[in-house]
């Protein structure tokens, strides 16, 4: 399948890394990454969350490593986990040291709170003596107490700067097996600092909003900065910082990339129409229904519930399958072309059954298995919808008539 990311700017050339055996930057494919919320020490409930994880799409898992127990709890889940784990270090360079000892893939540092030069250069050097790369996780939030006075604040020449100072410290052992973050709240401020970093650095960038909240807001905030970066061409590993269950970044994350085109479906995509006065059916209820159903089989496939067979299959025409309805009835289609016709009460339950066939038997197969007057039926149903409602269901004319009428009677006062 050819991804839509063609039409995107195309990716900007980073070098490569690899974190345990997954490779960012270079044009490897843009990697999903989340945080678990456990306490690193609770081995098995981080486990836990480490699986879940990655069965919502996470390729890179981060844990605290706060404190002893933490390290030697890394050291029981990195050989269980069945993605790379990445340990997060803030203040403490011991921790740094610790997590590494216990075969973490990789490590997170903040340069806003690990300030000594000379313990910065030992966790490098142990780092590079491993092979284990480092993301420089630079914060608006947590930005080295100099550089918010140098520049008067959080600006992306100061996130940039601090990124630069770290990554100096690095060279001077030899070590430059990096990652770079220069995240922060505000999504303008985030997109501007990835922006100028793309064009200073041409280490791996590793995109996110950082502390955007609980859902939906910060979903919307996550989306808005990391999808324009990635529209651009910016970035190569991700993650949504989200008040919420783990599993939803995740979720988040490989939904954007696969929305984008930057990764191939690996599993339900449906779409529906937002509905309005030609709808036959509360397409909010059914499209409710339809993705409980077709979430348990996660099948990998974009599902269409429309609201009206009258427009619904041509609209809907690039999705694999999809239902319209219509005088009491569903019509089926694949890829546009209506298959079969069943009874409203029905819909769902065709459509799932159908999804499942399709994805057994693909396309050709299920096409050649269509109804032979299910096309003249949905035509009749349609030509019947339209006779019935007019070519103007939302009274669209009569509305911009009364929008007119009140703009003359605006402009003689
Ligand atoms: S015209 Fe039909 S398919 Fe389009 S939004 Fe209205 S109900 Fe849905």
């Amino acid at each position: 399948m050819e991804l839509s990311s063609s039409l995107l700017t195309p990716r900007r050339p980073t070098r490569r890394i690899t974190l345990g055996g997954v490779p960012i930057g270079d044009g490897a494919p843009i990697t999903v990454q989340s945080m678990t919320t456990t306490k690193t020490a609770d081995v098995d409930g981080t486990l836990a969350q480490i699986y879940a994880l990655a069965a919502a799409g996470a390729d890179i898992v981060r844990c605290t490593c706060n404190e002893e127990a933490a390290a030697e709890g890394l050291a029981h889940i990195v050989p269980r986990s069945p993605v790379p784990i990445v340990a997060d270090i803030h203040f403490h360079h011991e921790m740094a040291l610790a997590a590494l000892e216990a075969g973490v893939q990789g490590l997170r540092l903040n340069p806003g709170n690990l300030r000594k030069e000379a313990e910065i250069k030992q966790v490098a050097a142990e780092a590079r003596d491993r092979g284990v790369p480092i993301r420089i996780g630079v914060n608006a939030g947590s930005l080295h107490p100099d550089l918010y006075k140098k520049y008067g604040g959080a600006t992306p020449e100061a996130l940039v700067e601090s990124a630069r100072n770290e990554l100096a410290l690095f060279e001077e052992v030899g070590f430059d097996d990096v990652k770079i973050s220069v995240k922060a709240s505000s999504v303008a401020l985030m997109i501007a600092s990835y922006r100028l970093a793309s064009e200073t650095f041409d280490h791996p960038l590793h995109l996110g909003v950082t502390e955007a909240g609980p859902p939906p807001a910060g979903l919307v905030k996550g989306t808005a900065g990391i999808g324009a970066l990635l529209a651009e061409g910016i970035g190569d590993t991700i993650r949504f910082s989200l008040t919420a269950d783990p599993v939803e970044e995740a979720r988040a994350g490989r939904q954007l990339l696969e929305s984008l085109g930057l990764r191939e479906r690996k599993g339900l995509d449906l779409i529906a129409c937002p509905s309005c006065g030609r709808a036959q059916v509360d397409v909010i209820a059914v499209a409710k229904e339809a993705q409980e159903a077709l979430e348990k089989l996660n099948l990998p496939i974009q599902v269409a519930v429309m609201g009206c067979v009258v427009n619904g299959p041509g609209e809907a025409r690039e999705a694999d399958i999809g239902i319209a309805a219509g005088k009491q009835k569903g019509h089926l289609f694949i890829r546009g072309k209506i298959i079969r016709v069943v009874p409203e009460a029905d819909m769902v339950s065709a459509l799932v059954e159908e999804a499942e066939r399709l994805v057994a038997e693909g396309v050709e197969a299920r096409m050649a298995a269509a109804d032979t007057s299910a096309e003249a039926e949905a035509e009749a149903d349609r030509r019947a919808l339209l006779e019935s409602t007019g070519a103007d269901p939302n009274h669209t004319s009569e509305k911009i008539e009364i929008i007119r009428r009140h703009g003359d009677d605006e402009v003689r006062h």
